[in-house]
Order: C-alpha cells, then structure tokens, then sequence
C-alpha cells in the first residue's frame, strides 16, 4: 500500500506538535499475537521509525479505514524485554540523581501492561518485565557509586480498587483502607500508612513481589479478573546521602500497572461490575486530565480528582519524567479499543492535533 501520502500529510503537523511536552513520553508497544492464535490479520499496518502508526480499520477501504499516529516511539512487536528496557534505562538512572520518575502502563485488558511491568507468569530474567529490570539497576549503579554516596531503597506496593488504596505488603495482608496525605511531603511519601520495606538485593524484590501479586489474589476469587480492574502501584523510595557532605536527598519511582482501559457496555452490567466500571473510567480519565494540564502546561493540574493521581502527585509534573506505554492488542475484533486508546494517549500527551486532520 502507499502510505506516503498521508505520512507526508501529516508529518509536519507531527512534527511540530512531537516535542517532548511537559517531560511527558508517550512509548506505544503492541504484543504479538499469541501462540495458537487463528486470526493473524492486525490491526497496525504501518511502523515508522520516528514512532509513525498506521492503523487499518477491516471493515472499510482505503484512506477512510485508515488512521496515522505519531508517539515518542513505537515498537515492533517482535521487540524484547530488553530492547524496551534499554530505551527507559536513562530515566531509572535519573531516579538515583534525584528525579522523581512515573512509569506506566495504559490499555485495554489482555493488551500487554502486565507483560510490560512485570513479566510473563513465571518470568525467567530473561523475560523480566520494567518493575524487575528497574530494582536490578537501580541496585546495581548504587553499588558504583559506594566510594562516594550511599542509598536507602525502600519499596511499597499498593493496589487501588474502587478508589480505595489498599497496602499489598501489609504485615498480614488483609484489605487496608489507606490515607492520602496531599503531597509534596517532605518526605516524598503520599501514601504514609501503607508498609515500607528495605531491599538490599534482588532476591529481596523478587519476594516482595510475590507476596504482593498472592495478596492482590486474595479476597477474590478469579485473580485475573480482580487485577484487570484494580489499578497496581509499586514505588521505590531512594534516599541518598553524599559521604563527603552529608547531604541527602530522596526520590521516586512509580511504577504503574493500570485496570484496564475497556469500555464496559452499560446497558449490560449492573451492580458491583458497573461500579467498578464507573471507578475505573473515572480514575483514568482523571489520570488522562492530569497529563493532559501537564502537557499544555497549565497553571491548574487537577490532581485531587481521583486516589490514583493523588498517589502518583509527586511523580507527576514539576521536575518529575512521566512514561506512558500504550499497550495495543494487535488482534482485528480490537479495532475500536485499540482506536480509543490511541486516542487517549493522542490527548493526553497533547499530540491531538496531528491526528484531526488525519481522521477527515
Ligand atoms: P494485560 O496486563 O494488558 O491484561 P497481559 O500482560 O496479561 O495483558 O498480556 C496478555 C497475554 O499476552 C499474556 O499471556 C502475555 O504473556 C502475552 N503477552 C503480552 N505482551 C507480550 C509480548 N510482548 N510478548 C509475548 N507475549 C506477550
């Protein structure tokens, strides 16, 4: 097909609108398909190498079905644990360099989040998700810099369902409501009451994380079902003391797994399903304002609008580097949730603009 006919159309409008916005990136990755998987037509027709999308809709010919995006970056889905690692691994280094840092991952259920963040069911190392390779490293570049700083790594996980927060590490792993305190706090913490927990090494973070995933299980019976619709939040607390000087300073890193973005069919759920719908519209619609304000760099960032933004304050706007991963399921009966999450991020990161003279 000839696509150079609308990348040239909209190239300049991209390019003009691509500049980092707000220190927000916006990193789009799209799973493969998975083994046994019948249908192999995708969705994604087109990757460029300056983070062009194009996007086919099956149902309708030519320019009309089709739709261009532009990201920070966009990766192939035959792209590797490492290779998107390896992209993000500047921003884990700033963390240690007092940047408070916010990675996360936005898309509809079964499009790869958790994939990205944490890793398969029973990762090896070598298919360790961002949460992983992020503790690993930031273990690691302390350990070069012994002679002249040392660090203090604490972590907490939470959960946050039905905007509730509740501590995943607590001593006995029961649901916890917890408070927000409104952040900045001087100690960087939004979420005092949720448990802390020292890591020196990595064996150390692989047991926290699973005594956090067995928790997240808990209190509900289909876990799959019960984690695509609470939003996880693992943070790492870096405290670093210059010897020489004895300064101190602390950072964050947030590493977000978010509920999944699908749209629930009103007119078919009810009760409980239909609440957790409207909390989980809600949560990331005010995550998606958040970035948004950041983005045009507005003066007012509604922050206060759900837990989940309040929890991630610190590691949102300011000095603070934001990652997006906008998880595409690859699969043709996705097109309509793949669109609306392309057209999240489009908004959210300020790069709309682009993609309306695309869609006439
Ligand atoms: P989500 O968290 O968005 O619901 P998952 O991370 O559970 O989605 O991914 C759905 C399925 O696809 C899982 O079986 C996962 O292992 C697989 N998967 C996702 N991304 C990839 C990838 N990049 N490579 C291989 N398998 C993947």
């Amino acid at each position: 097909a000839n696509y150079s006919a609308l990348l040239a159309e909209n190239r300049k409008l991209h390019n003009e609108v691509q500049e980092l916005k707000g220190n927000i990136r916006v990193y789009c990755r799209i799973r493969p398909f998975l083994r046994g998987q019948k249908e192999k037509q995708s969705v994604v027709e087109y990757i460029g190498e300056n983070g062009e999308l194009i996007i086919v809709n099956p149902s309708k010919q030519g320019k009309e079905g089709r739709r261009s995006f532009k990201f920070n970056k966009v990766y192939n889905p035959a792209a590797t644990q490492a290779d998107v690692y390896s992209d993000i691994q500047p921003l884990i280094q700033s963390v240690l360099d007092g940047y408070n840092v916010c990675i996360f991952a936005y898309g509809q259920t079964g499009s790869g989040k958790t994939y990205t963040m944490t890793g398969p069911d029973k990762a090896t190392e070598e298919n360790w998700g961002v949460n992983y390779r992020a503790l690993n490293d930031i273990f690691r570049i302390s350990q070069t810099r012994v002679n002249t700083f040392t660090y203090e790594i604490t972590v907490q996980m939470m959960e946050i369902y039905n905007e509730q927060v509740r501590d995943l590490l607590s001593s006995d792993g029961s649901p916890r409501k917890l408070g927000i305190v409104s952040a900045p706090q001087p100690n960087g913490l939004a979420v005092p009451e949720a448990s802390m927990h020292t890591v020196n090494k990595t064996s150390d973070v692989l047991n926290l994380m699973d005594i956090g995933l067995r928790n997240r299980a808990r209190g509900s019976t289909a876990m799959n079902e019960r984690s695509s619709r609470s939003h996880s939040v693992v943070t790492i607390h870096v405290r670093g003391m210059d010897i020489k000087s004895g300064s101190s300073m602390r950072s964050s890193l947030h590493l977000v797994d978010l509920a999944g973005s699908e749209r629930v069919d009103r007119s078919e759920v009810t009760g409980d399903r239909l609440k957790e719908a409207q909390h989980i519209n809600k949560s990331l619609s005010a995550l998606g304002d958040v970035i948004y304000s950041l983005a045009q760099k507005n003066a007012h960032v509604p922050y206060r609008n759900s837990k989940l933004t309040q929890v991630l304050q610190t590691s949102l706007g300011g000095q603070a580097k934001t990652l997006m991963f906008v998880q595409l399921n690859p699969e043709v009966g996705s097109h309509s949730e793949t669109t609306s999450t392309l057209k999240f991020a489009e908004r959210a990161s300020g790069v709309e603009l682009g993609a309306a003279r695309s869609s006439k």
